[in-house]
């Protein structure tokens, strides 16, 4: 057994890598000599990418991410594992900060792993530990996390994350790795380029899916558009063989995952709802009946799922459109992660298109009267949404449509999703719908 393998069993306690490419990417990370591009979905376990390196390495690495709550999580749960790791942020009371500073001046510090938030690092009251850390030779890596929040072209951008690109340069030979779950194109070239990573070795996993299976129905043509998820839903649950699965509706609004929720449970289908404006016992007991498979099916706003990591996920409904396609795939990917047929639908509506088309137009108004100019990336709000409608209208593979859109190449569909199956059924569906618009 290699001192990596040894590793992962001392310190986290797994027997095995979770994916060669998780192996390969520890590997690279440990050797050390060269930046790091990972490109792999939530929840393959890309933390341990540079958590099992930091454990091994001499010095420190420095995380960055973009939220205190996912900081916490991940602190928590090395400290849980004994591994010495800790974050400084503008929460932390002064005692406890002091002893991480007192720490970090040791010739030796015991700390590994030293979690930040890109503001923090980016303030000038920790530059001092910083440019100590690196006369030092104690900085071994930086890892940056939820790497696309660099791109002004991506989902969640993130000011404070272009500064790293400035802090690179002045880390000079301090090697980074950058990690995000979905990236398109255009936004891994971005994040490349602004974190300026030197020939990063690149680790991608395929974008296509083939146990998902796409597809698209027009929901104002339905005759009773609940009755037709509940049979969605009952179908892609199935009856049990293959083990208890579960699902996931998603909803705008609150109104309508509590009116959703309540409607699958009228027809007789357990369902809870789940949104912001639930206590937070409430939510947490939602999803934690969810999580044991009390309750088949979680309804609810896209804060649901962040973290959340379920293999037995059969299906994903989405009762209104996301915000982009690189949205959609992250949200409908939530199916299926243990590699059996699972379903993600849309259930699309015009109606709910136009509406949303005016709030992003509207939320883009609003930020440029802000700022009294226009902005590039406001646009990237309207153009990610275009995509998000071109495929819900377009007559074409869906699985074809969005591992172009993230760069792959086209993948072999076979008959996984609705216009592959029949391509007439998905033309009689858009005729449909426009006969309804015209009426
Ligand atoms: P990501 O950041 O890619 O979404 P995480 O790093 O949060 O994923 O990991 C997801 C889950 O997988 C975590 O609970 C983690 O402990 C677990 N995990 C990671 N690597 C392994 C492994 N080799 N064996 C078993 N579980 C693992
Ligand atoms: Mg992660
Ligand atoms: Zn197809």
């Amino acid at each position: 057994m290699s001192s990596i393998e040894k590793a992962l069993k001392s310190h986290f306690g797994f027997n095995k890598f979770r994916s060669q490419q998780q192996e390969d990417v520890v590997k690279a990370v440990v050797k050390g000599d060269r930046d790091v591009f990972v490109c792999m979905p939530t929840g393959a376990g890309k933390s341990l990418c540079y958590q099992l390196p930091a454990v091994l390495a001499r010095g420190i690495t420095m995380v960055v991410s973009p939220l205190i709550a996912l900081i916490q999580d991940q602190v928590d749960q090395l400290q849980a594992r004994n591994i010495p790791a800790c974050s400084i942020n503008s929460k932390l009371p002064a005692g406890e900060r002091r002893k991480i500073f007192e720490d970090l001046e040791r010739e030796s510090p015991c700390l590994k792993l030293l979690y930040v938030t890109p503001e923090m690092l980016a303030s000038p009251s920790f530059q001092p530990c910083l440019s100590s850390l690196c006369s030092r030779g104690l900085l071994t890596r930086l890892a940056v996390d939820e790497a696309h929040c660099v791109s002004q072209w991506g989902h969640d951008f993130r000011p404070d994350y272009l500064k790293l690109g400035e802090l690179r340069s002045r880390l000079a030979g301090v090697p980074c790795v950058a990690l995000t779950a979905t990236a398109p194109r255009r936004v891994q070239e971005d994040v490349a380029r602004s974190l300026r990573l030197r020939q990063p070795l690149s680790f991608s996993t395929p974008v296509f899916r083939s146990n998902l299976c796409y597809d698209v129905i027009f929901r104002d043509v339905l005759p009773d558009p609940y009755k037709h998820l509940y049979a969605f839903a009952m179908l892609a649950l199935g009856d049990g063989s293959a083990g208890k699965g579960c699902g996931i509706v998603y909803c705008r609004t609150r109104d309508s995952c509590e009116e959703v929720a309540h409607r699958l449970t009228g027809l007789g289908i357990s369902a809870r709802p789940y949104h912001a404006g639930l206590k937070a016992a409430d939510r947490t007991e939602a999803q934690s009946n969810w999580m044991q498979g009390k309750v088949l099916v979680i309804v609810a706003t896209i804060s649901f799922g962040m973290g959340v990591d379920k293999a037995n996920v059969r299906f994903v409904a989405h009762w209104n459109l996301a915000k982009s396609l690189a949205s959609y795939y992250q949200e409908s990917g939530r199916a299926g992660r243990d590699g059996l047929p699972s379903s993600c639908r849309i259930y699309y509506s015009t109606q709910d298109r136009d509406q949303m088309n005016f709030l992003i137009r509207k939320e883009v108004a609003r930020k440029q009267e802000k700022r009294g100019s226009e902005k590039e990336h406001d646009r990237v709000a309207i153009t990610d949404f275009e995509a998000m409608v071109g495929f819900c209208e377009q007559e074409g593979c869906r699985h074809a449509t969005i591992s172009q859109f993230f760069g792959d190449k086209k993948p072999n569909c076979n008959r996984a999703c609705d216009f592959c199956k029949d391509p007439m059924i998905v033309r009689a569906q858009i005729e449909a719908a426009a006969r309804l618009s015209t009426r």
